[in-house]
């Protein structure tokens, strides 16, 4: 058996993979075939990253693309979900990519061994079929959370960007074409230099990476495949010590130099 719907498809094989979720209410058929025709390019195949692209894999998404220079260590073993002891020194990208592609052969995943940069954001976001519809921010330092920013708001691609740090962690979904705020309206300038906690200076437990990827993962499916913003003007706080979710809102900043026109 094969459903027809406006010039797509799914499979028999990817009606039976999928069956637990077209027949969820508010899913349905309908939402899988949006989340086929997605594509993601994901900006980090870390601790967020991991777990976040082996769900968005595992549940159906058309396309992904893992950007990631970085080589698998020993001390990543702890968190970052898809290697092995065998893996330390293989590249984190392309090495998480063939994993995913195992798990889920219908997918479409790649994987690009370099390190995003204005320079080359254009060729890479190319390396999807069309415009991405969404970038997925799994990086770890504040430098390159601001570059994903700008090229989200450059190239008005929505970004969903999701940090973990010990036993805490922050998600948000930025809709550019919308005007309500970027990752600069909420953190601001931010310097790398001063005071940045990271996970090698910081540490994080196993479980918060895990939660912050998974809700990440979680909030990408309700986007592309109900075209829902499920916390549009809103900033979601992990705190994994207290077991408390909170929202917090926020508005866009009028002088933010990244997103406000002049
Ligand atoms: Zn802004």
């Amino acid at each position: 058996m094969t459903i027809l719907l406006d010039h797509q498809t799914l499979t028999d094989d990817e009606l039976l993979r999928y069956a637990r979720q077209v027949l969820l209410e508010g899913w349905d058929i309908e939402a899988q075939l949006r989340l086929k025709s997605s594509r993601i390019v994901m900006v980090g195949a870390g601790g967020l990253g991991c777990p976040a692209s082996e769900i968005l894999v595992r549940a159906g998404l058309g396309q992904l693309l893992l950007i990631d220079d970085d080589v698998i260590e020993a001390s990543n073993l702890q968190r970052q979900t898809l290697f092995l002891p065998e893996d330390i020194g293989k590249p984190k990208a392309q090495t998480a990519a063939q994993t995913l592609q195992k798990i889920n052969p219908l997918v479409q995943t790649q994987a690009t061994v370099a390190r995003l940069s204005d320079a080359n954001a254009y060729e890479l976001l190319e390396m999807t079929a069309g415009t991405p519809d969404l970038i997925l921010d799994c990086t770890d330092n504040f430098a390159t959370r601001a570059l994903v920013n700008r090229i989200s708001v450059h190239y008005q691609i929505p970004l969903l960007t999701a940090s973990a740090i010990a036993m805490q962690g922050q998600l948000a979904l930025f809709e550019p074409s919308l005007h309500t705020g970027c990752y600069h309206c909420v953190f601001g300038e931010l310097d790398s230099s001063t005071d940045e906690r990271t996970c090698a200076n910081s540490g994080v437990l196993a479980s918060t990476t895990g939660i912050m990827g998974n809700l990440q993962a979680n909030a990408a499916l309700q986007y592309l495949g109900r075209h829902k913003n499920p916390i549009a003007g809103k900033l979601l706080l992990w705190d994994g010590r207290q077991m408390q979710q909170r929202l917090m809102g926020y508005r866009q900043d009028p002088h933010c130099p990244v997103c406000t026109r002049a």
